[in-house]
C-alpha cells in the first residue's frame, strides 16, 4: 500500500477548522508535489536536504502555530475564568520556537538556567518587554541550583517549588535579597495513568513534588515567610497520555488542596494542571484532540471549584510534546543495505540515536517514508539503523518502505518533541541543523554543528601541547 493512501485522510489542510495536529502523523502542510516528492510548508524535502545538508530537522511553522492557537482558543472556549497556556520548553527549546509561540500568546515552562536564558533572550530579541516576560515564565525542576533560583528571582519569573530543601533555600535567598518571589507548590497527586514508566510522574512513587501528607506543613511554613508569595498549586501526571480520565480526576485533587491552602490564608490565584497529552506516532495511535483534552481539564476544574464554592482560579496548562511534536520531521540520507537472508534487512541512515534518542530510551515507534518516492508502494520490510557504534542504535525495526537505494531521503515523522532537546554528540557526531519552513520559504533556525564546534570546549593542558 502507498503511504499516501494510508494517510489520505491526512493530506492537505487549508480550512480554518484544522484538525488537531497531535492526531496526525504528518504536519498539516504535508503534500506530495508533482515530482512525487514530499513537500512540507511549501518546500520540497529533497531540495531542503540538498540545500541544508543531512540529517535535517524540518519544522513546519503552520503546524506549530495551529497547536498554539488550538490550545489557546480551546481554553477561551471551555474555561469561563482566566487561563494561560505555557509551553514545556524541555520538549524543544530554541529561540525561533520561543518567538513563534510567544507571538501566539503562549508562556513558558523552563526547567533549567539554560532554558530560562534561551527563553528570555529570544523574548527580548523578539521585542517583548520585561513585564510581559516574567509574567509568563515558570521555573520547574526537582533539584534547582542556587544559581538557577537566583536567576529566576532576579528575572522575577514564577518558581514552581518541588521540595523542602528548595523551599527553605528560597526562603533564605529571598530574605537575604529582600526581594519577594512568586511560587507555586508542586504536589504529587497520586494519580495513575498508562504510559511508559520513565515518563509517569503523578503516582506516589515519583521523584517530583511534595507528597500530599506534607502539604499542610508546607502551607504553615510559607505563611511564616516574608518574601515568599504562594500564588498557586501545580501537578503533572505524566507524558504521552491517551486517556482523559486521569486529567479529570486531577481537577478534584487540586481543587481540594487549593481550598485548604486558602483556608490557611495563602493568596492562591493559579492552578496549573501540567501537560501530558499524547500524540500520534504510528497509525494505531489514537490520542484525544487538543480541544477535547482542554475541554476535559477545563470542565473538571470548573466543576470541582463550583462544588467547593471556590472562585475560578487562573488555569494554567503546560503542554510540551503535543505542542511541537507533529510540526517537525527529520530527514536522513540512506546509505547501505545489509540483507541477511531469512533474518532481516537493514538499511543505514546518516544519523540515529544522537539526534533521536527516543527509540533506544523508550522503545518508541515512528512512521517513516522515502521523500523522493512518495508514489511508490511500501513493499519492502526493512530495519532502519542509525550510524552510531551501538547495536541498539535502531530507529525502527521491520517497517514497510519502498525499495530503497543509497542517497534516498528517508523521513521520520513527528520528531519535534524530545529529539533535538535530547540530542547528543555521541561518537562526536555534530547535532544536525534545523530549518523552519512556511509558505515556500525556508530559514535556518539552528546551525549544524561543525567539527570545530565539537572541540570548542576541549582544552589541552600546556604540558601536553607543542
Ligand atoms: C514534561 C513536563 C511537561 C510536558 O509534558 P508533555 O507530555 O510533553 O506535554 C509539563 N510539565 C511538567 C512539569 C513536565 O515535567
Amino acid at each position: 500500500m502507498l503511504l499516501t493512501e494510508k494517510l489520505s485522510g491526512e493530506k492537505l489542510v487549508n480550512s480554518s477548522n484544522s484538525p488537531s495536529p497531535n492526531q496526525r502523523l504528518l504536519p498539516l502542510t504535508a503534500k506530495i508535489n508533482d515530482k512525487n516528492h514530499l513537500e512540507i510548508g511549501g518546500c520540497d524535502v529533497v531540495d531542503l536536504v540538498k540545500q541544508y545538508g543531512s540529517p535535517l530537522y524540518i519544522l513546519d511553522e503552520k503546524t506549530l502555530r495551529t497547536c498554539a492557537i488550538q490550545y489557546r482558543d480551546a481554553f477561551k472556549e471551555y474555561y469561563p475564568g482566566e487561563s494561560q497556556v505555557i509551553y514545556a520548553s524541555k520538549a524543544w527549546s530554541c529561540m525561533a520556537i520561543v518567538s513563534i509561540l510567544a507571538s501566539e500568546g503562549i508562556g513558558f515552562d523552563v526547567v533549567s538556567g539554560g532554558e530560562l536564558f534561551t527563553t528570555t533572550k529570544a523574548l527580548e530579541m523578539s521585542g517583548y518587554n520585561g513585564d510581559d516576560i516574567k509574567e509568563k515564565i515558570y521555573l520547574h525542576g526537582n533539584n534547582k541550583s542556587i544559581a538557577e533560583l537566583e536567576l529566576a528571582i532576579d528575572a522575577g519569573c514564577k518558581i514552581i517549588v518541588d521540595n523542602w530543601l528548595e523551599l527553605e533555600t528560597l526562603a533564605q535567598l529571598t530574605a537575604k535579597k529582600e526581594q519577594s518571589a512568586k511560587i507555586l507548590i508542586r504536589l504529587t497527586p497520586g494519580i495513575e495513568c498508562h504510559t511508559h514508566e520513565y515518563i509517569r510522574t503523578g503516582s506516589i512513587d515519583s521523584k517530583f513534588g511534595f507528597d500530599l501528607n506534607q502539604l499542610e506543613a508546607v502551607f504553615t511554613f510559607i505563611k511564616e515567610q516574608n518574601f515568599i508569595e504562594c500564588i498557586g498549586l501545580h501537578a503533572h501526571i505524566g507524558s504521552q497520555i491517551f486517556e482523559l480520565e486521569p486529567h479529570n480526576d486531577l481537577g478534584g485533587v487540586l481543587a481540594d488542596w487549593f481550598k485548604k491552602a486558602l483556608d490557611y490564608g495563602l493568596p492562591l490565584t493559579e492552578l496549573n494542571v501540567g501537560g501530558g497529552l499524547g500524540i500520534r506516532y504510528t497509525e494505531s495511535d489514537d490520542p484525544p484532540s487538543i480541544a477535547d483534552w482542554v475541554k476535559t481539564v477545563a470542565t473538571a476544574v470548573t466543576k470541582a471549584c463550583e462544588e467547593r464554592g471556590l472562585a475560578l482560579p487562573k488555569l494554567i496548562a503546560e503542554p510540551g510534546r503535543s505542542m511541537v511534536a507533529t510540526s517537525c520531521i527529520t530527514a536522513y540520507t540512506v546509505g547501505g543495505k545489509k540483507v541477511i537472508p531469512d533474518v532481516r534487512t537493514y538499511i543505514s541512515v546518516d544519523g540515529g540515536m544522537s539526534d533521536n534518542p527516543r527509540p533506544i530510551t523508550y522503545q518508541s515507534l515512528y512512521q517513516m517514508a522515502i521523500a523522493s518516492k512518495m508514489d511508490q508502494e511500501h513493499s519492502e520490510t526493512v530495519t532502519v539503523a542509525g550510524k552510531h557504534c551501538e547495536s541498539g542504535d535502531i530507529l525502527i525495526k521491520d517497517i514497510q518502505l519502498p525499495d530503497t537505494n543509497p542517497n534516498d531521503i528517508l523521513v521520520v515523522f513527528a520528531t519535534g518533541a524530545y529529539n533535538y532537546s535530547m540530542a547528543s554528540n555521541y561518537n562526536r557526531i555534530g547535532r544536525p541543523a534545523a530549518v523552519l519552513v512556511n509558505e515556500g520559504e525556508s530559514s535556518l533556525i539552528i546551525r549544524r554543528e561543525t567539527y570545530d564546534d565539537l572541540v570548542r570546549q576541549d582544552l589541552l593542558p600546556t604540558r601536553l601541547a607543542q
